[in-house]
Order: C-alpha cells, then structure tokens, then sequence
C-alpha cells in the first residue's frame, strides 16, 4: 500500500517548500490525474491486467520535460497497483551496492520509482539489465582473486523510470522497458482544471476566468500552474481580497515578470541574448548558457522545450535560431536580420 512509500532520497530539483505542497497537491488516483488521456487510458488497461492476473507490470518508461506529472503517475501507479512504491534518483545512486540493496529489499510486485534515469552511471546500468530482465542480480563478494560472483533471485517487481531526455538513454536500456510513454505538454483547459483543483485544495477562491488566465501563462505545465496559483494567492491576501479574479491575476503576474505568453524573465533573456549578441543565430547552446549564466543541462531540458514548442526558437544543426516570433515577442524589427544576413546589399557605403 502506499502509505508504505518510501520518498529514499530527493532529486534536489525542488525546493523543500514546494516539495511539501507538491506532496498534497498530487493526484493520488488515474481519474484524479487531468489530461493526457491515451497515457492514462493504455494504463488502466495494462494495470488492471496486471491486477487480474496477479503479476507484476511492465517496466514503465515516462519522458517528457520536468514538472508535466512523470513522479506523479508513478506513485499512482503503485496507488491503483496497491502495491508499494520505493522512489530514488539516478545521480544519488553512485555504488552498485546502493542499488543492489534496493532490488533486494523490494516485495511482490513492488513499484521502483527511478527519476532521471538518463544519469545512471554505466556500472549501475549493468546490475538493471539483469534485474529487469530475469529478475536476478550477480553480486561480487570479496575481493582480488578470492572474489566470488553469486546470484541472487528477486521479488517480481515493476521498474518506472523517468527522463526529461529519452535521447540520452542507452539503446540497451531503453529496449527493455516494455512501455515507453510520453507526456505531452498540457492544453489551457486541463491546466485551468489544475488551477481550481489546487485553488480548492490550498482552500482560496478563484474566479473561473482567473483560474483560465493562470493555466494560459504557465507553460503549458502543471507544476508552474500550481506555483502560480500560490503566488497569485499570497497577493490577493496582501491585498485583503477575499477571491483570486482576472484583475489581480494580471497585476500578480506583471509584478512576477511572467509575459502573456507565459515567458519568464530567463525565456525572454535566453531570446533576447541569441537576437542581440548573436544575430539570431544559429549559436551553439553552451555560448547561449554563458552568455545568460544558466547551466546548459537546465536551458535543454526545461527552457528550449518550451521556446521551441511556442515556435520561438528553432533547434538547426548548426546550432539554435531565434524566429521571427521571437523578434515579434520581444518589439524587435525582424528585417534588422535579413540586413545583417546580407551585408553586400545594405552594408556597403
Ligand atoms: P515531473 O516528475 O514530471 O517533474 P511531477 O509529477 O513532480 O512532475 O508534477 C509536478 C506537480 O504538478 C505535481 O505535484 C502535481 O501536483 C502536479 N501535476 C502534474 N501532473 C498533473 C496532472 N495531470 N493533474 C493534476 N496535477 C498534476
């Protein structure tokens, strides 16, 4: 069950705050869990197989950027499984032996809930193969030439992996997930969902307008929406309003530089440094991450995304380009490009 969900040990991704609210916020059930319907609906199926059956589920493979519901659904998956969840992240897992002990410890049927799974150093990726695959794990006792190899036998246990990058995954690893699934980005309406959800559960009112307003500025993503709605909230009571309306939403996400496309102050300098340092490009990602001081893993996993989803920037081989959106966006004149593109035409006196 799980009240037995072992949280081993964070991903550090989450402030501690935020971590707290996340744990209430989050959907415990698959009709709770709003949008990404197909995902939702192959997955009933496959759990109440698995249920009906008495066997373990296929190890699970979720993708997609942060904060769009991969750690979510994997707590409940092992909520409708019925079964326990033991949650870790690859980059804390640095000895086999740490996760030798987790396989070990795992009983029937059990959910092992692994976040950024792309990090899994080569070493530890050898142990899972075998634990995924035949349920057995060979562990190295000793040392020198008195070491010995032995097997040991596992529960039947459900492996949930989830990476921001299915790009950075081993072929051999992400071959033996049985069901690899994708989360979209959300659309205003299930986001708007979220936002009167987690307005009902932190207990203040929301106008539905309101409510539309935030789901439309939140990058298409459920964890920036239930930020919001905390944010817009500590305004209204500051400004002794009873209700969350359209009015002090705007003023609340003027004052926090959040744009109407949802664009943060780092969206607009990573658009706005690539047009003025760099011609709009195409500049190499690791250029972009100096010249904004962000790391380059946080601009590909959770900025370019984002940018490239609302067709702002454009991902070449020769590196990113800011696109005629983007001049749009930021008040720029797109022609000041195609000048600089052509300097024999224009340059020359
Ligand atoms: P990820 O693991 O993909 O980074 P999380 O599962 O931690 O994302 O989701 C972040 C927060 O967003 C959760 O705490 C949850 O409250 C909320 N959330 C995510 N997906 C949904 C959803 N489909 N419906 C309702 N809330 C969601």
């Amino acid at each position: 069950m799980t009240e037995h969900i072992t949280r081993l040990l964070d991903s550090g991704k989450i402030p501690d705050e935020e971590q707290d609210h996340e744990i209430s916020l989050r959907p415990a059930r698959l009709e709770e869990f709003v949008g990404q319907k197909k995902i939702t609906g192959n997955l009933k199926v496959f759990i109440e197989s698995a249920r009906l059956r008495k066997k373990s589920l296929d190890h699970i493979l979720l993708s997609g950027p942060p904060g769009l519901g991969k750690t979510t659904l994997a707590f409940i998956i092992a909520q409708e499984l019925g079964v326990n969840l033991k949650a870790t992240s690859a980059p804390v897992i640095d000895k086999a032996g740490d996760l030798a002990s987790i396989l070990t410890g795992l009983e029937e049927n059990d959910v092992l809930f692994i976040d950024e799974i792309h990090r899994l150093s080569p070493a530890i990726e050898e142990i899972l193969y075998p634990a995924m695959e035949d349920r057995s794990i060979d562990i190295i006792i000793g040392q020198g030439v008195g070491a010995k190899s032995i097997k040991l036998n596992l529960a039947p246990f459900t492996l949930v992996g989830a990476t921001t990058r299915t790009g950075l995954l081993t072929a051999a690893l992400r071959d033996r997930f049985g069901i690899p699934l994708r989360l979209n980005y959300y659309e205003p309406d299930e986001l708007k969902k979220i936002a009167l959800r987690t307005a009902g559960i932190i207990g203040v009112k929301i106008d539905e307008d309101a409510a539309f307003e935030i789901a439309r500025r939140a990058r298409r993503t459920p964890r920036i929406v239930n930020r919001l709605v905390r944010r817009v909230a500590d305004f209204t009571v500051v400004m002794k309003k009873e209700t969350i309306d359209l009015e002090i939403t705007k003023y609340a996400l003027q004052k926090l530089d959040i744009d109407e496309l949802g664009l943060d102050e780092m969206d607009r300098r990573i658009l706005s440094s690539i047009i003025e340092k760099y011609s709009g490009g195409p500049v190499g990602l690791k250029t972009i991450a100096i010249s904004v001081g962000e790391e380059t893993d946080t601009l590909e996993d959770y900025y370019e995304p984002f940018l490239v989803q609302t067709g702002l920037l454009k991902r070449t081989p020769r590196g990113r380009m800011a696109t005629a959106g983007a001049y749009k966006h930021l008040g720029l004149d797109y022609n000041l490009k195609i000048q600089d593109e052509q300097p024999e035409l224009f340059g020359e006196e």
